[in-house]
This record gives structure tokens, C-alpha cells and sequence, in this order.
């Protein structure tokens, strides 16, 4: 509209950025931790890794990838945490919000998502084996229970149990927590157990596919971290 030549605006903006290193963070189509070797944000990547497992997906198309993840909109919280992790762990990156019943599917854009989730392949991930990087593993050790937090926040839940006793003959309702992780892939809850190990917190199978923690001292350790759906 003002006429000045492109190229002036190019020299500008080269000019701030010499002298402004600071104003510009690096951008998705040029930068990715994977393939540029810089540090991945930790904490907020071991949520989405848990996430990305639980109910994320990367989809291809037209030389675009699109890490997708569900989140029901009875939590509104974790729609936002979701979003968040996608935007501390990929600098830069765009993210939308795709309403859907029940749900959102909140996506981002950039090439290097692949990158940042190698276990991404065609068909579902129970169908595949699920099998970490090493870099992947020590992010899981170092943020364990950012992990545990991503997982559950997608494909587990923590709900109110209930029991009777008596006591001095009449009978008390006791409501107790628990928390459950329900995924079909035996790789995925794998990852599951060995992370509540390494934190040593007890779980058992409640069913073929679904983990439940239910003993007080392990429940109040999750409760430390993960706490009710938001
Ligand atoms: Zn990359």
C-alpha cells in the first residue's frame, strides 16, 4: 500500500534481527528439535507424549502434518493444557480448534511433527508396536509423572468408588478414588506400568485392557500430580 520495495522490508526485518536476537524465536518451518538439535522443552513434551499416545494422531495430507489430538468438552482445562503443551513443545507452531459432538480435536501444523512422534504409521496404534526413542526414554525419566499426567488426562479418569461397612451395627457409605487407564495397545500400557513403577505407585489389571490404581498411598501419590479431570 506504501509502495516501499520488498526488498527494503526484507533488509528492515534482517537488520532487527541482528539487532534483536532475542525478539525472534524460532519459527516450525525452520526449526524442530529433532532435526535441528535443539533442546526439546522437557516437561511440557512428556505431557504431550502421554496425550499423543493416549489420543493423538498425526494425519499427512497435502505435504502437511497434523498432530490431532481429542479432547472431550466436558473439560474445558484440558482442552487449554492441550494446546498449550503443543505450543511450548513446537515454537512458534499454529494450533486450531475443530469442534466435533462432544468433543474438540485441537491440531496443529508443522512437518516436524512426525519428527516429535516417530511412532506415528498407518493404522492403529494397538495394530503396531509402540516402541520409544532413546531420547523419547530419558524425556520419560526425567518428567515421569508429566507422562503419567498426559495418559491419563487422554485415556484414563479418575472416578469415586463406594462401599458399605458397619460399624457398630449400622451400616456407612465410604467413598474412596481410583484412577483408571484403559488402552488397547499392550505396548502403550506397558509404558503405563514401568512409569507407575519407576514412580512406585501400585496398579493392577482391572481388565483385559484397562489398569487400575487403587490402593489409598498410590492414589493420594497420583493425586499429587494428576488429580480430577478440569
Ligand atoms: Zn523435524
Amino acid at each position: 500500500m506504501l509502495g516501499v520495495p520488498r526488498g527494503t522490508i526484507g533488509a528492515w526485518k534482517f537488520n532487527d534481527r541482528q539487532r534483536y536476537p532475542d525478539a525472534y524465536p524460532p519459527t516450525p518451518w525452520n526449526s524442530c528439535p529433532a532435526c535441528h538439535s535443539f533442546e526439546v522443552n522437557e516437561q511440557p513434551y512428556s505431557y504431550l507424549l502421554g496425550l499423543y499416545l493416549g489420543d493423538g494422531h498425526i494425519v499427512h495430507k497435502h505435504k502437511q502434518h497434523t498432530l490431532s489430538i481429542s479432547c472431550a468438552d466436558a473439560w474445558p482445562g484440558l482442552i487449554d493444557a492441550a494446546e498449550a503443551a503443543m505450543r511450548d513443545v513446537m515454537p512458534g507452531v499454529t494450533t486450531s480448534r475443530v469442534q466435533r459432538t462432544g468433543c474438540t480435536d485441537v491440531k496443529s501444523y508443522s512437518e516436524h511433527w512426525i519428527c516429535m512422534f516417530p511412532q506415528h504409521g498407518p493404522g492403529r496404534k494397538h495394530e503396531r508396536p509402540i516402541v520409544l526413542e532413546e531420547w523419547q526414554e530419558f524425556v520419560l525419566d526425567a518428567y515421569p509423572e508429566e507422562f503419567i499426567r498426559g495418559l491419563i488426562h487422554s485415556d484414563g479418569c479418575r472416578v469415586m468408588n463406594w462401599t458399605t461397612r458397619t460399624v457398630a451395627g449400622t451400616s456407612k457409605r465410604y467413598d474412596y478414588p481410583r484412577y483408571h487407564f484403559t488402552n488397547e495397545s499392550e505396548d502403550i500400557r506397558n509404558l503405563f506400568k514401568d512409569t507407575l513403577d519407576a514412580l512406585g505407585i501400585e496398579w493392577r489389571y482391572n481388565k483385559r485392557n484397562t489398569i487400575s490404581v487403587a490402593r489409598r498411598e498410590s492414589v493420594a501419590a497420583l493425586d499429587e500430580f494428576v488429580g480430577p479431570k478440569y
